[in-house]
């Protein structure tokens, strides 16, 4: 069985309601944070789960909006566990000179934190992992099969989506991209789909470049429906509301992509939950 958090359903403009674009993905009792944005580790505590829960962290691609709150991720789960627990940290290629410079950001803190607290000086800075990965399945060492795919965020590149499986069930977190066929073969099948999405009906007529430049690189309801329906998906899970909508709204949204996929759609407020159904 899976489970789906949606732990922040914004974007990367701040809002008082949404954290950013984080996903977590439960089963088999482990934890895969899927992006870390803004606010990641409030919401992950209301989800009752910490840093040192994560079985890993899997990054989509390295977008600020995705990646701002990293460093907590990394900080937390040193400063709030009592022996070494490596981090590990899954994404495209670049993330671990992203990682690098993180991590080099926190040597003041580091210092201080080792040089203050005794008992950490017996083993350190906790480990971080990383692993790059592009296509194909991604061994972790866990109960939860995991593998990935390219998607299509250009120019941002390169970028990942991800698939987990446990016992019949299956959910897919695509990130921010268009529809390609990396994501249509992750989504084969799939139970659940997690998609990022902008209403690019609205965004088309907001007379500023800067949102119009948005158009060419994400998917829309519409699109996140029809990848959904050619991949047989059982549930589309929405996700990054570009523009916001008020807690209990969206269903203009749902209406959009239900013109295009005959499965549950689902979307809502920051820790929605979605339980993954087993397939037979
Ligand atoms: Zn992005």
């Amino acid at each position: 069985m899976l489970n789906i958090t949606l732990l922040g359903t914004g974007s990367p403009m701040p809002d008082p309601h949404r954290a950013g674009p984080a996903t977590l993905i439960s089963g088999a009792g482990e934890h895969y944070l899927v992006d870390a944005g803004r606010g990641v580790l409030m919401r992950m505590a209301a989800a009752m789960v910490g840093a040192g829960n994560l079985t890993a962290v899997l990054l989509t691609h390295l977008h600020s909006d995705h990646i701002t709150d990293l460093n907590d991720v990394i900080t937390s789960r040193w400063v709030m566990t009592f022996e070494p627990t490596a981090l590990t940290i899954v994404g495209p290629v670049g993330t671990q000179e992203v990682v690098d410079h993180i991590v080099a950001s926190l040597g003041p803190d580091i210092g201080y934190r080792i040089e203050h607290h005794e008992d950490l000086q017996g083993y350190g800075f906790t480990p971080v992992k990383v692993i790059e990965v592009s296509d194909g399945e991604i061994d972790l060492g866990g109960t939860v099969k995991i593998s990935c795919a390219p998607t299509d965020h250009r120019p941002v590149h390169p970028t990942v989506g991800f698939r987990f499986e446990h016992e019949g069930a299956s959910a897919v977190t695509a990130g921010d991209t268009v529809p390609c066929e990396g994501l249509d073969r992750l989504c084969e099948g799939a139970g659940a789909l997690v998609h990022t999405v902008i209403r690019k009906d609205v965004i088309a007529n907001i007379p500023m470049q800067r949102m119009q430049d948005t158009l060419d690189y994400h998917s829309s309801p519409e699109e996140a429906a029809q990848t959904a329906a050619r991949g047989g998906v059982d549930t589309l899970v929405m996700t990054h509301y570009v523009p916001t909508f008020p807690s209990g709204g969206g269903d203009d949204w749902k209406a959009l992509a239900a013109e295009h996929f005959d499965g549950d759609i689902e979307l809502g407020d920051d820790l929605h939950r979605v339980e993954v159904r087993v397939r037979d």
